[in-house]
């Protein structure tokens, strides 16, 4: 779509507004006509894809604002290499994980690939967003053994807007929806960070990505262009923490611990 609602004022606003002051109106945007939260989609000019600029949403159905179809790419996987070779069974996990009675056991030597049993994870979770509550047990080692987590599944899966006081302190499988991404850069590009916001930064969770696990990121998933993320369902193991002002911010520790699913522009 060609406009998207600023929040703020309720203007309407088009995509030469939003580059102007791309820093007021970020995570600030609504389609106009169905309301769910926008994002800016930037202008591709290639020798395959020629597309203006313009807004996205995951529209509500039947939406008339929408010119663009937004597909699911289910099959985005990390790049396969070396670790495919070496442990070509553990790559996908199967179908009944996370409702197995019996605890799987993720992340270990012998165990499930923890990046591609989030990503199942992920799957179910945006099908059916209480998938976690049938009961299924959950059990996560570490590589050296360590218990990270054990016990109902449905009290480890925590949505993004439900995050609350509670979940500070421990290790949650956190997931919910990217709206925009925010690349801040520094003198020294090792301070430079990534931030994947659920919407206002100012108050909604955020995912924060130092410059490290930034590198390990783009790697993993292949991302050409982490405006990719725009849009796109998230899953990830790691704490939460919250800012002075009460906006809470997810973090990890290594780019296995993080999920997604793209949707492409069909
Ligand atoms: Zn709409």
């Amino acid at each position: 779509m060609q406009q998207a609602r600023f929040l703020t004022d309720q203007r309407l606003i088009n995509t030469t507004d939003y580059l102007s002051a791309a820093e007021r109106y970020r995570g600030l945007l609504l389609c106009p006509l169905c309301g769910e939260k926008a994002w800016f989609i930037k202008a591709v000019n290639s020798d395959s894809i020629n597309r203006a600029a313009c807004f996205g949403a995951h529209h509500q159905h039947g939406c008339e604002a929408a010119t663009l179809r937004l597909n699911a790419e289910d099959d985005v996987n990390p790049s396969h290499k070396a670790d495919t070779v070496r442990e070509p069974s553990t790559r996908y996990a199967p179908a009944g994980l996370w409702q197995s009675i019996k605890a799987p056991q993720l992340g270990g030597s012998d165990g499930y690939d923890v990046n591609s049993a989030l990503r199942q994870l992920l799957s179910h979770l945006c099908r059916n967003a209480d998938f976690a509550a049938q009961g299924q047990k959950l059990q996560l080692l570490a590589a050296s053994g360590r218990e990270l987590m054990a016990g109902k599944l449905a009290d480890y899966v925590v949505h993004v807007n439900d995050i609350s006081d509670k979940h500070l302190e421990a290790l949650y499988i956190f997931w919910g929806r990217i709206n925009n991404v925010n690349e801040r850069e520094f003198d020294n590009p090792e301070d430079d960070e990534l931030w994947l916001n659920i919407g206002d930064y100012r108050k909604e969770p955020s995912v924060f990505i130092d410059a490290d696990l930034r590198r390990s990121l783009v790697k993993r998933f292949n991302l050409a262009d982490l405006d990719a993320l725009s849009g796109a369902d998230f899953i990830l193991l790691g704490h939460a923490g919250k800012s002075a002002h009460g906006k809470f911010t997810l973090h990890i520790a290594m780019s296995k611990y993080i999920a997604f699913r793209l949707y492409g522009i069909g």
